[in-house]
């Protein structure tokens, strides 16, 4: 087996990086759809369960592995749960922005979607004492102007983004650290009969394994490995555990680095001026032609 040049240099000699994010999307999984979500009871209890059972649970797993993660809220969730807001700083942890009511950007003007902005940054600082300064989209969609407004708006980094494995930049110099799909819970455990929500979920071994295989060939290629989790979801005991398994598993590996994003966004940065430090993308060296003997 080859051992390819590492895509980027990550910080202790790490091979890889990896950013766990959980958006708390909660009750606004309904609301967003529908206005009056809360009289559905069952379907707003279980939207509840993330911010109330998740979340701290979570917490607790956490610290009990003594890792760090990224915490992306919409502001309806942190105005509703203020004491969930602040334990999630006052344990350590970063909290990004991620909507008021988690509205898709997809459709709004770019007024619409500044004002929704400049209100969850306004709730969260106030609610967590301190400003945001890392932003996930909801549903991972921008609109052409995002990173426009998310300089205007003093943000470090955005987490929206799948045009790479590692971070990049865009042309306004607002750094990307990307996800993807395959790296996300919704499509693994989400279901909900009546609104229609996700489909049959999976059981949390063959999950372990989709994750596993990823995090092992990411750490192989030198990428930087961002688990989007939604506490509602995997704030379920297995899935808890689930969690409790991979990390574990990937602290087991080493050379891993733990990040939040804005450490990540950090470190990026510092690397900017380090002529070797930044993978380039689409330059010849991405193109050169393997001569096949
Ligand atoms: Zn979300």
């Amino acid at each position: 087996m080859f051992t390819p040049a590492p895509r980027f240099r990550w910080p202790g000699g790490a091979r890889c990086a990896v950013m766990l994010c959980f958006d708390v999307d909660g009750e606004t999984t309904a609301l967003e759809q529908d206005a009056k979500a809360a009289c559905r009871v069952t379907t707003w209890s279980q939207c509840t369960y993330g911010p109330t059972v998740g979340v701290p649970r979570l917490l607790g797993l956490l610290d009990h592995l003594g890792v760090g993660a990224t915490f992306f809220v919409p502001a309806y969730i942190a105005r509703h749960h203020p004491q969930m807001t602040r334990a999630i700083i006052g344990s350590g942890h970063e909290i990004g922005a991620h909507g008021d009511i988690h509205e898709r950007l997809y459709g709004l003007t770019r007024e619409q979607e500044e004002a929704i902005l400049q209100r969850s940054i306004e709730d969260l600082t106030e609610i967590a004492g301190k400003r945001p300064i890392g932003y996930r989209a909801p549903w991972f969609e921008l609109n052409r102007w995002t990173p426009e407004l998310l300089l205007k708006h003093g943000f470090d980094y955005c987490a929206s983004g799948m045009g790479d494995d590692i971070p990049y930049q865009y042309a306004n110099g607002m750094i990307e650290i990307p996800g993807q799909w395959m790296l996300e819970d919704w499509e693994q455990f989400a279901f909900n009969a009546d609104p229609a929500w996700g489909s049959i979920p999976q059981n949390c071994a063959s999950v372990y394994e989709l994750w596993w295989r990823e995090f092992e060939a990411m750490h192989r290629y030198g990428c930087c490995f961002v688990l989007t989790l939604h506490p509602w979801l995997s704030g379920r005991p297995s899935r808890v555990q689930l969690l409790e398994r991979l990390i574990g598993d990937m602290q087991a590996k080493g050379d891993v680095w733990f990040a939040q994003g804005h450490e990540i966004a950090a470190w990026y940065r510092s690397q900017l001026s380090e002529s070797d430090g930044v993978a380039t993308r689409g330059t010849d060296d991405d193109f050169k032609i393997f001569k096949h003997a």
